[in-house]
């Protein structure tokens, strides 16, 4: 069945939807987006996605296309119109088009592009891949140096996910200069004696929403956290480790480079945060 997506301003059937071949997002990934689960037809954290959203326009000097309250009236008649329950909200705005090619950024009256689509996903949730944990390789992390802005780039983590799969595993961790950044599409972590770690916020990782929740959560659960540079071996004789990320919630991981981590199966840390994380997220969705 058709949805009804959203493109700069109008409300369309997805065949009908239309951006420029000019658009510098499409020419040179000159984009930023948002990806906001969808939980019982509710926006989950809507006010983290959208405040991380105007820091990556900030950091790259582009204009926000529409007002916060906008941008919530969008994500919320694109739930109710396309019926989703569970699922997600992709957004993305990019520089737009002055209607050619040029590495120089066009004026800076020209509009950008924003477009808005959800992505159905029941079960979300209830994800039997999160009962059975996640199988990691480890790769180099050779993506550019600004990991903190939400850009559209993600060739270099699309190809690390083939990889994963072709090694018949479920995603890749990144490793630069002998330590663990993230995962290709979330932010990694381990548990050794009851104590969680995860790296600091850089400019090398992306600041996840679901990062910054579960670490409140955590602590308020009385977990020991550490934000630390840690390495893979480390990783390797972990009790538990999983990623967190909206679309996943918290995913316990089992296995590193073919060690299996604890009884190889989803640890009692990342399973309890996983509960914890989807029943308060639920609770304060709007
Ligand atoms: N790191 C990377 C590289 C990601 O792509 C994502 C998900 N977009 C995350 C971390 C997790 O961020 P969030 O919790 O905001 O989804």
């Amino acid at each position: 069945m058709s949805r009804t997506v959203y493109v700069n301003g109008e409300y369309l059937p997805e065949e009908d939807a239309k951006i420029s071949i000019f658009d510098r997002g499409f020419l040179m990934a000159d984009a930023v987006y948002e990806v906001t689960s969808v939980l019982d037809g509710k926006l989950i954290d809507f006010e983290g996605h959208a405040v991380r959203l105007k820091r990556s326009l900030d950091e790259l000097e582009m204009a926000e296309p529409c007002t916060k309250d906008e941008l919530l009236a969008i994500h919320r008649k694109l739930v109710a119109d396309n019926g989703i329950v569970e699922g997600l909200v992709y957004l993305q705005v990019t520089r737009g088009s002055d209607g050619d090619r040029d590495f120089v950024f066009p004026s800076e009256d020209t509009p950008p592009s924003i477009v808005l689509f959800t992505q159905n996903k029941p079960g979300l949730a209830d994800s039997p891949a999160a009962k059975k944990g996640a199988k990691i390789i480890s790769i180099e992390d050779i993506r550019w140096g600004r990991r903190d802005i939400k850009t559209v780039q993600l060739l270099y983590p699309s190809m690390g996910k083939m990889m994963a799969k072709k090694a018949g595993c479920d995603d890749a961790w990144l490793v630069e200069d002998g330590h663990v950044t993230e995962g290709t599409s979330n932010n990694a972590y381990f548990v050794k004696d009851g104590v969680i770690v995860t790296r600091p916020l850089s400019n090398d990782i992306l600041h996840g929403i679901t990062r910054k929740a579960v670490l409140r959560m955590a602590a308020e659960a009385q977990l020991k956290i550490e934000e630390r540079l840690f390495t893979i071996e480390e990783a390797q004789g972990a009790d538990e480790a999983f990623t967190t990320s909206a679309s996943a919630f918290v995913m316990p991981v089992v296995e590193i480079d073919g060690v299996a981590l604890g009884e190889g199966t989803p640890g009692p840390i990342a399973t309890r945060l996983r509960e914890i994380y989807l029943d308060e997220s639920l609770k304060a969705a709007i």
